[in-house]
């Protein structure tokens, strides 16, 4: 599959995780910061169930990119 076109969406019953592989930079921000969620050689490589929502949040907002979001799920 074409990286450029890869988007994804890893959910949980609070928030949805939206990956855009053309948008990474690769800083590794959110390996280093949340290893148990983004780990690049697991499959999937996003594990939303492995930090708090707010630990989601707060990670994801490092991201320099935007290749990472999130979208909060209605309840
Ligand atoms: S923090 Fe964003 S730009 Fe950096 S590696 Fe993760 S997804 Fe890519």
């Amino acid at each position: 599959m074409d990286k450029k076109k890869i988007k994804k969406e890893y959910k949980t019953e609070e928030i949805t995780i939206v990956w855009e592989a053309s948008k990474c930079i690769h800083s590794g921000n959110c390996v280093r910061g949340q290893p148990k969620v983004f780990n690049h050689k697991a499959r999937p490589w996003i594990e939303v169930d492995k930090a708090t929502k707010d630990e989601l949040i707060d990670q994801i907002d490092k991201c320099p990119s935007g290749a990472i979001s999130y979208i909060i799920n209605e309840s």
